[in-house]
């Protein structure tokens, strides 16, 4: 567990995660497998148009929710 305050992953980005964007490439990932983005507010439209195009998006979820189920 790390106390850092997650950060967007979008390029260039430093703001506060405020979402999770769960992705799968069925290429090269077993359909269970998720990979995770994080985004703050302005970039998450951004990131899951990128991966939604692509076919990967598979969930988005607001980052305390996300830990939230990750704990539970
Ligand atoms: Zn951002």
């Amino acid at each position: 567990m790390s106390d850092e305050t997650p950060i967007c992953s979008a390029k260039g980005c430093r703001a506060d995660a405020v979402w999770v964007l769960a992705w799968n490439n069925p290429k090269i990932h077993t359909p269970e497998r998720r990979k995770t983005w994080l985004a703050c507010d302005e970039h998450r439209e951004h990131l899951s148009q990128f991966l939604g195009v692509r076919g990967f998006l598979k969930d988005v979820v607001k980052f305390e929710d996300w830990q939230a189920s990750e704990e539970g």
